[in-house]
């Protein structure tokens, strides 16, 4: 006999050590997946995206949504019952549920139950603040009164939640249990009662009595069902005494015919992988810094020397995490003078302005007033190409000669 539920304490094991611990891993010296509020950037596995870049994200919502439904389409509600955070966090403190305790018993519940929702959410902070600034700045007693409050907010909402609501959260309140019923179709993975083997039902109930949601699986399909399967190992063990399997199974569907490649799961496939694809794309060519040239207002254009002056304020924003130094050329002329202060370094999530003066032979405005030309901005140390901004280098406007008889 296969226990799932052996299976499923080492999913849930495990998804509740990767939430704990994931913001404590480093990558680049950074956690490998935090949204930092300080500096508006999200780190996610060794990159990282600033603010500026977040519709990088937005694709990757669409995608991981996607996803969802392509999962839901194909296996159900096998995500509340196996993966879903709230439902491992419930089933850690199944303590609670223990019919008769007594009052000692009950105290330690609740103290367990309230250490459980402080680890949880101060984890979620950790999502947000550096896990090791926030015990830095704990011990040192400077920790900001924002996330000191989001702390108990958050803790005291896990908690009333663990001790109040408990699975009635995944039949009422959960907006994604109420969204499963139109994502599934004849050939979903449902647990379902065998109506062909009914009469070797003995009506033990062991199947009702460990349900989490109070369902009887013999009843029929109800959405409320999480997909837990704990009624089907709870049948095999009554079962395997009769020396049969279990009455209750995962199905795919009741059809006699199962069609793992449906139209909607097609299309949801494809569209799944269609975000995805933008979102690699994307994150492959996101520019490490933006860079702007822009006329001086307050320097006009101007003769020397027979060479025509131009000023510009060239800025560059540094949307990298590492400083970044530029070099800058002018294209669309060979015979030109460019000169802005140097180095033109930026360090990251800093915009830097610099004036710089373009000289070009008044020779080559003979045939038009107007050059339209660009500048390309180079880092030696951002492994990319440059950026090119399109700017007008003018002649000077010459007062005109008074007109004499
Ligand atoms: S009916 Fe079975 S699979 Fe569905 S929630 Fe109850 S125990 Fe879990
Ligand atoms: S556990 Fe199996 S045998 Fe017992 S009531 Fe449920 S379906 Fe029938």
């Amino acid at each position: 006999m296969i226990n799932l539920q052996r299976y499923r304490w080492a999913v849930r094991l495990f998804n509740t050590a990767l939430f704990i611990l994931l913001p404590f891993i480093t990558i680049n010296g950074q956690s490998a997946l935090r949204f930092d509020i300080p500096s508006l950037r999200l780190f996610f596995f060794g990159t990282s995206v600033w603010i500026e870049n977040f519709f990088i994200v937005l694709i990757f919502t669409f995608f991981i949504t996607f996803l969802g439904i392509l999962v839901t389409q194909l296996y159900g509600r096998i995500w509340c019952g196996w993966f879903c955070p709230h439902t491992v966090m419930i089933n850690l403190t199944w303590f609670f549920d223990r019919k008769k305790q007594t009052l000692i018993q009950k105290v330690i519940s609740h103290i367990l139950v309230f250490a459980i929702s402080t680890v949880i959410s101060v984890t979620i902070v950790f999502y947000f603040v550096s896990p090791y600034d926030f015990f830095r700045d704990l011990a040192a007693g400077t920790l900001s009164p924002v996330t000191a409050w989001f702390c108990i907010v958050i803790t005291a909402i896990t908690y009333l939640s663990f001790v109040l609501i408990r699975y009635k959260f995944c039949t009422t309140v959960c907006p994604y249990s109420k969204l499963q019923s139109i994502m599934f179709d004849k050939n979903t993975l449902i647990v379902a009662f065998d109506p062909a083997t009914a009469d070797r039902c003995i009506k033990c109930n062991a199947c009702v009595k460990t349900c989490p949601v109070g369902l009887d699986i013999r009843k029929g399909l109800v959405s409320a069902c999480i997909n837990c399967g704990r009624c089907i190992t709870a049948c095999a063990k009554v079962m395997q005494k009769k020396e049969h399997p279990s009455l209750v199974h995962y199905i795919y569907g009741f059809e006699k015919e199962k069609k793992p490649f449906r139209v909607n799961v097609l299309i949801t496939g494809i569209v799944t992988l269609v975000f995805l694809s933008i979102f690699v794309w994307m994150a492959a060519t996101t520019k490490p810094f933006e860079f702007q040239v822009l006329p001086n207002q307050q320097f006009m254009p101007r003769e020397k020397d027979d060479r025509i002056i131009n000023s510009y304020e060239l800025i560059i924003k540094n949307i990298s995490d590492k400083e970044l130094t530029f070099d800058i050329s002018v294209e669309g002329t060979d015979d030109y003078e460019l000169q802005y202060e140097k180095p033109f370094s930026v360090k990251p999530a800093e915009t830097v302005k610099r004036t710089a003066f373009l000289f070009i032979e008044e020779d080559e405005l003979e045939d038009f007033p107007i050059l339209s030309l660009k500048m390309s901005a180079k880092s030696d140390n951002a492994e990319m190409k440059p950026i090119e901004s399109e700017f007008s280098f003018r002649r000077p406007i010459k007062a005109k000669r008074k007109v004499t008889e």
